[in-house]
């Protein structure tokens, strides 16, 4: 790792270059921004708690079949990936009603969705990431249409692995976003990270609507104990990725 260079600084995370070409290091940072970085702060310990719990996921997702770019965790806050270039789209998937579902159609929050709906938004901070249609996606190049029906089978997937074991851990999985990104050989492969900044994740043990929140939303909102809630979600991915290891 003689010639890391900084390729990228994200609100989240720097990318770093290896030795490789086709690798690169992802450091994960402590800073959490929302509202498009309007609000900005840390979250001590996140970055190490984040990359912890990506990484968990990313090695459940795989073993499930589904291409990721993670390779491996060299640190408490550093993962290897594969290198891509990320889709100029976030993917949003939603199981229960919350967020800017809520405050752009009226539903209210907690309505359990009759399906899953995947979502697309364009990842352009300027413009505060517009909600996107087929067409508009289409028109504006960000994938081709076969890459488009290979991202709707992906996000639903994922949905599937992710929501059945979130529910081992006692955690309602609510809502999430996903990066994508193209590698040197055209492959499709999951990317950025998955953790409580970029899901909605509700403790089932808790019914207070506030309480229940165990991820980004307590900083977004000032609820306080965000750390906690980090922590508390990398406990039980933890306990239950070892416990689904012992049984594979
Ligand atoms: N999300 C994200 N990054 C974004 C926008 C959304 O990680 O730039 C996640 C967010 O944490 C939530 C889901 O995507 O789990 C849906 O977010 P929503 O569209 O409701 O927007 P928000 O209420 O977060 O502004």
């Amino acid at each position: 790792m003689s010639q890391a260079h900084k390729l990228y600084e994200g609100k989240a995370k720097i990318l770093y270059s290896t030795d490789n070409p086709e690798i690169l290091l992802s450091h994960f940072k402590d800073d959490a921004t929302a509202f498009n970085a309007q609000k900005r702060g840390q979250i001590s310990g996140k970055g190490e708690i984040n990359c912890a719990i990506a990484s968990r996921l990313f090695q459940l997702l795989e073993a499930e079949g589904i291409p990721t770019h993670f390779i491996e965790r060299t640190a408490p806050n550093q993962m290897l990936v594969k290198r891509v270039k990320i889709l100029a789209l976030e993917v949003v998937v939603r199981n229960i009603a919350a967020g800017s579902l809520c405050q752009q159609t009226g539903l209210p929050v907690g309505k359990v969705l009759p399906n899953p709906l995947v979502e697309f938004y364009l990842k352009n901070d300027e413009l505060g990431d517009p909600l996107l249609t087929r067409d508009r996606l289409l028109l504006l190049e960000l994938a081709t249409p076969e890459q488009l029906n290979q991202l709707q089978e992906q996000a639903l997937r994922i949905n599937q692995i992710l929501t059945a074991f979130f529910g081992r851990c006692d955690i309602t999985l609510v809502d999430f976003k996903l990066e994508f990104g193209i590698t040197s050989t055209q492959e499709l492969i999951l990317a950025d990270e998955i953790s409580p900044d970029t899901c909605r994740l509700w403790n089932q043990s808790e019914t207070d609507p506030n309480r229940r929140i165990m991820d980004k939303d307590r900083f977004r909102r000032d609820l306080g104990n965000v750390e906690d809630a980090y922590q508390q979600v990398l406990e039980r991915v933890n306990a239950h990725c070892s416990s689904s290891e012992q049984n594979s």
